[in-house]
């Protein structure tokens, strides 16, 4: 039976959506989510138990995660004038500045392929959401985009440095330039930054309509759910104003600052990743069926003949990645895995051989 209250009163944005898929990854190597494969050394482990043993479940949580703020600016060299807002996952940041942003008629720009989650959020604020092709090679359509920022006037843009789902950087003096031409924010997503050698943050002084968004769920930390933007502290108090007082839980504040106190061996595990990307990108070009991307991210972007064929090969074969190909355009036949350990890695080229 249908249930009219439901296209009654559900908003219209919200019935076309369809939810966010996770695919069942029961016993298969999965890489399709860009998780760090390394799990802790045990003395680590006991350290942080340790610690979590003296958490007060009963009380709420520091609204303000004093602790792990200064945590963060010390590990990360947050300039001390740069404000700091943490979200639960870089996901609830942007969620934030869309609800501080969504006046009637406002407008959120991004390009395309980039993450989904920009349009997402555009649309559940009721915002226009707006997107300028990337070019051929994946790189910025300059002139392409200063027109359309100009033309719409968007009260916030999102480029992400490297770019997901395609891996790569954009050059920087484009992104200076969308900076310089843009009305209203740029949001800098700076989720691969473990891996991507740049950042955005040394501009944090010149531009003050620039954030800077990072999270720690790929550099090891998915399961914690912990963003954190930096920019203008005038913005960020703004944006503070939506933010739920208590949205980064006690557990999320205690284990973040734990591991960012141990942040030498996240390192080393990000260090192993990118060696390991370039091994895999290599092994990858010498494969004549498939066409990869270059990244600076934890993944690679590859496009083969019959995205379908091989992806239900990989899974059948133990490995799961990510099909991008419904995506359509430049995505078409489009497949993207995770970097993972050097026997997955090998696994995963062993089935995507095979698929072929
Ligand atoms: C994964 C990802 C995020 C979201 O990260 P969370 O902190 O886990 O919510 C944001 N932006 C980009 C480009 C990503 O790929």
């Amino acid at each position: 039976m249908i249930n009219n209250k439901i296209t009654q009163f559900i908003r219209e944005e919200v019935l076309e959506l369809n939810a966010y898929h996770v695919p069942n990854a029961n016993n298969l190597i999965k890489l399709d989510n860009m998780e760090n494969p390394y799990g802790w050394e045990e003395s680590i482990i006991e350290e942080w138990l340790e610690k979590i043993r003296d958490v007060q479940l009963n009380r709420y949580p520091d609204p303000e995660a004093k602790a792990l703020q200064a945590r963060l600016r010390e590990v990360m060299k947050i300039p001390e004038r740069a404000g700091l807002i943490l979200g639960n996952g870089s996901d609830e940041l942007i969620q934030m500045i869309c609800m501080s942003l969504a006046k009637p008629g406002s407008a959120v720009l991004s390009v395309n392929p980039s993450f989904v989650m920009y349009k997402m959020l555009a649309k559940f604020t009721g915002m226009a959401f707006h997107s300028v092709d990337l070019n051929d090679d994946f790189s910025l359509p300059i002139e392409a985009l200063l027109s359309r920022i100009e033309e719409i006037q968007p009260a916030v843009v999102y480029l992400a440095y490297p770019n997901n789902p395609t891996g790569n950087l954009f050059d920087e003096e484009d992104i200076c330039q969308v900076i310089e031409a843009s009305p209203g924010l740029v949001v800098i997503d700076e989720a691969y930054y473990a891996f991507a050698g740049n950042s955005f943050a040394k501009y944090l002084d010149r531009y003050n309509n620039m954030m800077v968004m990072r999270t720690v769920s790929k550099m090891g930390l998915a399961g914690l759910r912990l963003g954190y933007m930096m920019g203008d502290p005038e913005w960020i108090n703004q944006f503070n104003k939506v933010r739920m007082p208590f949205n980064i839980n006690t557990l999320t504040q205690v284990s973040a600052d734990f591991a960012l106190e141990h942040v030498d061996m996240l390192d080393l595990q990000t260090e192993q990743i990118c060696r390991d990307r370039e091994a895999l990108f290599e092994k990858m070009s010498k494969i004549d069926e498939i066409q990869c991307y270059p990244s600076k991210a934890n993944f690679i972007l590859f496009k083969v003949k019959d995205a379908a064929k091989v992806y239900q090969s990989l899974q059948e074969n133990g490995v799961l990645i990510r099909n991008l190909s419904s995506n359509g355009g430049s995505l078409t036949d489009c497949l993207r895995v995770t970097v993972g350990a050097e026997y997955e890695n090998d696994a995963f080229i062993k089935a995507l051989q095979e698929s072929l």
